[in-house]
């Protein structure tokens, strides 16, 4: 199996190309069909396994090919995940494989100063990447809205999970369109992390990797 075979946009082609993945690993070869379709997704996997990408480009490939609206780009797509450092890998992945697509991605994550993110907030993302306590405190002051979101993605919910953003997770998935298509990724599946995913998956499909 070649990402070609997964009938992905050409800018996509290209940019995987750039990267050098010749063939989708396991969780993308499984993940990226079921997304492309348009259903929701669990994937119970680790980092490390290419899930990044298996998420990142079918929403990039779902947006780009939607193309651009008219007037100031609004947030489509939303990822949450647990640190910092992990927030800006994924940053850097939609980047990467998003290149040639003109869609604009930005990561926002605490312990810094607001003003840098909301002025590139302001000027318009399609994809944001965010650590849930930072993404709750500039929706409360006004900056972000999730009015929009069409894919909302969860990672390393277990992760959350440990570090205690429980209560924030509930609070972001209630402020989500109904609307929308939800990935949940968690490397172990306890009590807890299945009831969430629950909470924010409709008819989904599973992969396990
Ligand atoms: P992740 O699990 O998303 O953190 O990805 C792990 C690493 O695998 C990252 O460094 C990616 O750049 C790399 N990677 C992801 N997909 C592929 C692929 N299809 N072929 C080769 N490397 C990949």
């Amino acid at each position: 199996m070649t990402f070609k075979d997964l009938g992905l946009a050409e800018p996509i082609l290209k940019a995987l190309l750039d990267e050098g993945y010749t063939n989708p690993t396991p969780i993308q070869e499984q993940a990226i069909p079921i997304l492309l379709k348009g259903k929701d997704l669990l994937g119970v996997a680790q980092t490390g396994t290419g899930k990044t990408a298996a998420f990142g480009i079918p929403i990039l490939h779902h947006l780009y090919e939607a193309g651009q609206q008219q007037g100031r780009r609004k947030i489509k797509a939303l990822v949450v995940t647990p640190t910092r450092e992990l927030a800006i890998q994924i940053g850097e992945s939609f980047t990467a494989y998003g290149k040639h697509t003109g869609l604009r991605n930005t990561v926002i994550f605490g312990g810094v100063k607001q003003g840098k993110q909301v002025n590139i907030l302001r000027n318009g993302v399609d994809i944001l990447i965010a650590t849930p306590g930072r993404l709750l405190d500039l929706m409360n002051q006004g900056f972000i809205s999730l009015r929009d979101i069409e894919y909302a993605v969860l990672d390393e919910a277990d992760q959350m999970l440990d570090m205690g953003f429980i209560h924030d997770i509930k609070k972001l998935i209630a402020k989500l369109p109904p609307k929308r298509q939800s990935l949940f990724f968690s490397a172990t599946m306890p009590k807890t992390i299945v009831e969430l995913s629950r909470k924010i998956l409709g008819d989904f499909e599973q992969v396990t990797i």
